[in-house]
């Protein structure tokens, strides 16, 4: 019997999806299920968006299109980085991906042969430790526990440098912790990326639209324009304007990045389809007053979220500013029970919050701290303060 490639053993379905199917099951058993899971905005883009898919549609060429990406896409794209605070990049520095996890599962195989070092923070966002072992290669876990605020700092990332990791990914706003980093944080790593020139940077930013308290998006390039010639910024349109069904990702960086990940495309997807690109070219070109409301709505519901963990005895939670997601750390629950369910561990903690209180969590150990859990808040309002109040009352009840 044939045997499957040794790399599907080393990839693992998402313990996000798992939870929110766990969920989904209760829901559909008539079980009352708030879900705080999974990571999708809860807003559709503007009426210009479908308009452009619409039109697009009515003049379909049938054909396929550029594996970089379209020229109207990647102009689009570029305003958008313009409008960021990252201006001077050209078509030849650009190229589009369906969505930005293809984008950097893509980007893995650019840039890293089997083995080749390759250091991110922890927590993580999940899918970066599929794709490192999918690619088989040699991962660099850098701790950001919650007595640091979960922030890399420059002493550690000078420390993982030094063993010459061939690719560095950063993520900023942060999935799952929310944190963002200032801009003197910023500052301060971009100084230890200059002194490390054998590594790439890949900067996921894709909550970039998300930043609350006034702190800004900011970017190590901005720091240290020198870093442009091997950093690799990456967004995407699934957050910032409520399309992560239409799976659009983009990048920028140097040109032989960009040239070498379009190849790649016109062997794999071949392009980005044309009438997803219309609605992406609206979305990116169009007013942007959307994604600035939805921004000042999960400031205001971070705030919620916050206040109600504040309220419960022993649980410690770094302050997010941005993204929409809360990442506290629930470990005082450990060693307690609920009823006849001993919670000895996230995961313990999340399936009893969901059987008794049908509230849906990540457990932190899906993204390499098992001391917390992600909630995701970005449910219908209707459903945000009861399951909270849930959430205190189940701690309330724990012995
Ligand atoms: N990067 C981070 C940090 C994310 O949280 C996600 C999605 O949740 C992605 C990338 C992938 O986004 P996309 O929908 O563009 O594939």
């Amino acid at each position: 019997m044939p045997q499957l490639a040794k790399r599907t053993g080393r990839a693992r379905p998402s313990a996000i999806m798992q939870v929110a199917q766990k969920a989904k099951r209760l829901k559909a058993e008539g079980r009352d299920i708030i879900s705080f899971s999974i990571g999708v905005p809860n807003f559709l883009p503007g009426p210009h968006v479908y308009a452009a898919a619409r039109e697009a549609l009515d003049h379909d060429s049938g054909q396929y299109g550029s594996n970089r990406g379209s020229d109207a896409l990647l102009d689009a794209f570029i305003g958008h980085l313009e409008r960021l605070g990252l201006p001077g990049y050209t078509r030849a520095h650009c190229a589009s991906g369906i969505g930005a996890k293809h984008v950097l599962y893509t980007l893995a195989e650019v840039l890293l042969d089997e083995g080749d070092g390759f250091a991110f923070a922890t927590p993580y966002w999940t899918t970066y430790l599929d794709i490192a072992e999918i690619v088989g290669a040699d991962i660099q876990l850098l701790p950001c526990p919650p007595e640091q605020d979960y922030k890399l700092s420059p002493a550690q990332l000078d420390a993982a440098l030094a063993r010459k990791p061939k690719v560095f990914l950063f993520n900023n706003p942060s999935n799952p912790t929310g944190m963002v980093y200032t801009q003197a944080e910023i500052a301060a790593l971009a100084e230890v990326l200059v002194r490390h020139p054998d590594t790439w940077i890949v900067t996921d930013d894709i909550y970039n639209a998300m930043v609350f308290d006034g702190i800004g998006y900011h970017n190590v390039v901005q720091a240290r324009p020198e870093l442009r010639e091997r950093t690799i910024f990456v967004d995407s349109l699934s957050k910032t304007y409520g399309m992560p069904g239409w799976r659009v990702g983009l990048l920028a960086g140097p040109e032989r990045v960009a040239t070498a990940f379009a190849t790649l495309n016109s062997n794999h997807i071949t392009n980005v389809p044309e009438v997803v690109t219309a609605a992406a070219v609206a979305a990116l070109n169009g007013p942007q007053d959307v994604p600035q409301a939805k921004c000042a709505e999960f400031q205001a519901r971070r705030d919620l979220v916050m206040a109600a963990l504040a309220d419960i005895p022993g649980i410690v939670c770094p302050k997010p500013a941005g993204a929409f997601y809360v990442f506290p750390d629930v470990s005082v629950a450990f060693g307690k029970s609920h009823g006849d369910m001993p919670i000895r561990t996230d995961v313990d903690l999340c399936n009893a919050l969901l059987e008794v209180k049908g509230v849906a969590c990540v457990p932190g150990s899906a993204f390499g701290e098992p001391r917390a859990l992600r909630i995701s808040y970005t449910c219908p309002e209707a459903q945000l303060v009861p399951g909270l109040d849930r959430i205190r009352e189940f701690f309330a009840e724990l012995t």
